[in-house]
């Protein structure tokens, strides 16, 4: 389901433009526009819910599907010695859009 408030869902249906680095029926996985690291994508189920604290059943295979997808997609896109995958959930952390992503960081040595 598509929220028409929601900047990711906008980059899904292709109205707000982003560059893409794997897409199929279930997910997209795009360059985050302000990178933290060398190589920053952003993996997003097409299904629009806000966070990890809205998930249902449903949801929580769509992310399942999604950790077993980014081996190979971060592998193909500069990430070949490792990675770290982020979810900030909510304010504390500092989310900031409010469609579930995971954040693949990469392509360097990563300070903790
Ligand atoms: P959050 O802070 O919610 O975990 O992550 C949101 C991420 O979306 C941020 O890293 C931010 O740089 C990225 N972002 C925000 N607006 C855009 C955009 O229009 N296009 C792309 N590709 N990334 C965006
Ligand atoms: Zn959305």
């Amino acid at each position: 389901m598509k929220n028409n408030d929601c900047l990711f869902c906008k980059i899904i249906d292709g109205s707000i433009p982003s560059a893409k680095v794997y897409e199929d029926e279930k997910m997209l996985v795009f360059k985050d526009i302000e990178p933290k690291a060398k190589v920053h994508l952003l993996a997003v189920a097409k299904n629009h819910f806000k966070s990890l604290s809205e998930m249902d059943d449903e949801q929580s295979e769509l992310v399942k599907y999604m950790l077993v997808k980014i081996p190979e997609i971060a592998e193909n896109n500069g990430c070949e010695n490792g990675y770290r995958l982020v979810i900030n959930q909510g304010g504390d952390a500092g989310q900031t859009v409010f469609h579930l992503h995971i954040h693949i960081l990469g392509g360097q040595i990563l300070d903790w």
